[in-house]
């Protein structure tokens, strides 16, 4: 299996160089050249996260050097579960929990993935990514005690939790944490621009982990996929997946999934204030602006990074209107979904989740559209200074976020510019 770039204008590569690689050599992103036709009876929906990732992955890793330990990577990556849980609402309303990783947040999946198919492929290097709250703590700890890894994270100055940083720049000295004068996007234009400077990238044998990495995307349909058949399962239907939206990763996952014929029946787009992605279906138009603060901070993107791999999915924007929706979530929102979230639905959100909640409760009422999985991306404990006052209690720490906390925080000041990023990597 071979993957081509966006942009039509680059050699195909394998699977393995992708992992190796951030963008193409046309600057576009690997996509599968085509997607392979799965033995749907092979898969259950009681298989563990290793076994179904192991079989969905196989045929994207065919004659590379890492097809036979798939497996073993896929084991000793996903060990955590990512249940589908109910809600009080009723048969037909779940929950996917992606939070129950080391870093309570969904990109622990793609994250540790990377990590240890990097190590089976005797790499070593520089791990460098932007992020928006959660990919950096992610990525560090998949990376933080890998022999021949170092890491450098790109974060924005105070729009990020407190515990959320803490998960960046308690690691030690192989973690290098820089706190940026600016916004997630000046971060992430920080980061390409590093990767695109070859004397640079070589110095440090620089490897990118953003969510454009192949690695990390990947790993990612296997729970989209996993979890519509549990869904098909319990309700003989197929699932509506509510997605909370940045740098349109998962949601390219979750579309590689149903391309790949697993029961989804639709995408749903929950993205906050930042509404780039509204617009666009709106208007058939992609406009950046800046990026926007907001309370769902991971997703503070104006600019989403996989939005070539979407628009590369669906050549035609009547098919893509067809199987994606798209709302836009204002923090108010996200407010009301976390105050009445134990009463309605039984379950405390996230601020991620809680576009998704909105999402739901806004396309009940213009499609009513009632049956869905909400796709939690973080634990509520990440955001305890923004759910606690809603909720009027507090959020129990779960042990693995807790023993990050305890560490003691390092990092260092940037302004937003190339310059001074390439003077303090030294
Ligand atoms: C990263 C993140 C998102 C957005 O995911 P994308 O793949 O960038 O669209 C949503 N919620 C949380 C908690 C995240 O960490």
């Amino acid at each position: 299996m071979k993957f081509v770039s966006t942009r039509g204008h680059a050699v195909s590569q394998s699977a393995t160089e992708c992992l190796l690689k951030s963008l193409a050599e046309d600057g576009g992103l690997y996509v599968p050249e085509h997607f392979p036709k799965l033995d749907l009876a092979r898969f259950s929906p009681d298989m563990s996260m290793a076994e179904f990732g192991a079989e969905l992955l196989l045929p994207f890793f065919k004659e590379t050097e890492l097809e036979s330990h798939i497996r073993s990577i896929c084991e000793a990556a996903f060990n955590f579960s990512i249940p589908l849980v109910e809600t009080k609402v009723g048969r037909n309303l779940f929950v996917l929990e992606l939070f129950h990783g080391a870093t309570a947040a969904f990109k622990d999946v793609g994250a540790r993935f990377l990590s240890h198919s990097l190590a089976h492929l005797g790499q070593s290097g520089t791990v460098i990514v932007a992020t928006s709250g959660d990919t950096g703590g992610a990525v560090a700890s998949a990376f933080a005690n890998r022999p021949g890894f170092r890491v450098v994270i790109l974060y924005p100055r105070d729009k990020i939790s407190k515990r959320q940083e803490k998960q960046l720049t308690s690691w030690g000295p192989s973690v290098r944490a820089f706190s940026v004068n600016g916004t997630f996007d000046d971060c992430q234009r920080m980061v390409k621009t590093a990767l695109a400077d070859s004397a640079l990238s070589k110095q440090h044998k620089f490897i990118s982990a953003n969510s454009i990495s192949i690695g990390r995307l990947l790993p990612q349909v296997i729970y989209h996929a996993r979890a519509s058949l549990q869904y098909r399962a319990r309700t003989k239907k197929s699932a509506t997946l509510i997605v909370p939206t940045g740098n349109l990763g998962n949601a390219v996952a979750a579309l590689w999934a149903k391309k790949m014929l697993f029961p989804i029946d639709r995408v749903i787009l929950a993205t906050n204030a930042n509404r780039t992605l509204y617009d666009y279906f709106e208007s058939g138009r992609f406009e950046v602006r800046t990026a926007r603060s907001t309370l769902a901070n991971a997703m503070d993107v104006s600019a989403p990074s996989n939005f070539e791999r979407l628009a590369h999915l669906y050549p035609d924007f009547e098919t893509l209107k067809k199987d994606v929706m798209v709302f836009t979530v204002l923090d108010s929102e996200i407010e009301a979904a976390i105050s009445s979230g134990v009463q309605t639905y039984g379950h405390v959100w996230c601020p991620h989740t809680a576009t998704a909640v909105a999402s739901l409760e806004k396309a009940q009422s213009t499609t009513h559209q009632i049956d869905a999985v909400l796709v939690a991306t973080a634990h509520p404990a990440k955001f305890e200074t923004v759910v606690e006052p809603l909720i009027g209690n507090t959020v129990q720490v779960p042990p693995l976020l807790a023993e990050t906390l305890r560490g003691s925080s390092v990092s260092v000041d940037l302004e937003p510019d190339f310059t001074s990023f390439k003077r303090a990597l030294g």
